[in-house]
């Protein structure tokens, strides 16, 4: 069966000595808390991922993420990251398709569906982001919004290779905004984009699918949120800063 995650993204945060004390806190922390069917991905700034990797060392069911990574194999893109690189340094999942880096960095599904391939070519898993602004659930596009965005960035894959992506549902109206999606929006939102891969693929791939919901998850509403049968765990910006509040949420 799928697995639980919790996944913390720490954005552009943290110094190193401040991202090795965090991760050290949530590795202490959460020791003993992670069942097997359960998992912590630790995503702190490329420039960071090293010495979390080593903080991580063979701690059970901890892994290591990226925040992007590049479409690209090697060669002259100055500022890039690759895959293999990442690889190389101990990263085992890459967030794709973040909302800010679809906003801010204008990256588009076209590009996404490329670097998801890319992630698995390389032999590790992408967390594919999907969510709807403010307007369109405004205008009750919002299942429409996801579709294309699950469509256009994942249903390229086979279903050998979807198989090892974790998609994350996460609102852009919930995001940073201390507004959460109620546990109901998010089930409803996690159901839906469950019946789209059913539909393509079968039905036991889309239950074989970690489905990740994020927005301003904190530990006062993670229980709720993650008892909905079609809500895996989270990915969680601001909460998982602190470490406290990220092992809660964990828990
Ligand atoms: P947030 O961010 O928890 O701070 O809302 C979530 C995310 O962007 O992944």
């Amino acid at each position: 069966m799928r697995k639980n995650i919790a996944a913390g993204n720490w954005k552009m945060n943290l110094t190193l000595d401040e991202g090795q004390k965090l991760a050290s806190e949530v590795i202490n922390m959460a020791k003993g808390e992670v069942s097997n069917d359960a998992e912590i991905i630790l995503i702190p700034p490329f420039v960071h991922i090293t010495s979390v990797e080593k903080l991580v060392g063979s701690a059970a069911n901890v892994k290591v993420g990226a925040q992007n990574c590049s479409d690209q194999g090697s060669g002259a893109y100055t500022g890039e990251t690759s895959v293999s690189m990442l690889k190389s340094a101990g990263v085992s999942y890459v967030v794709i398709g973040h909302s800010e880096r679809r906003e801010l960095f204008g990256e588009d599904n076209a590009l996404l569906a490329a670097k998801t391939k890319a992630v698995l070519d390389g032999g590790l898993k992408p967390i594919y982001c999907c969510g709807e602004k403010l307007e369109s659930r405004e205008a009750e596009q919002h299942f429409a919004v996801n579709k294309e965005q699950i469509e256009e960035g994942l249903f390229g894959l086979s279903k050998e290779e979807i198989l090892n992506v974790v998609i994350a549902y996460e609102p852009v109206w919930a995001i940073g905004t201390g507004v959460t999606a109620s546990s109901d929006q998010a089930q409803e939102m996690h159901a839906y984009i469950r019946g789209l891969i059913a539909e393509k693929y079968d039905q036991e791939t889309a239950d074989s699918i970690s489905i990740l919901y994020g927005g301003s998850v904190k530990p006062g509403n993670a229980q709720e949120l993650f008892a909905q049968p079609d809500v895996d765990g989270g990915l969680v910006g601001g909460a998982s800063l602190k470490s406290r509040d990220f092992v809660d949420i964990i828990k």
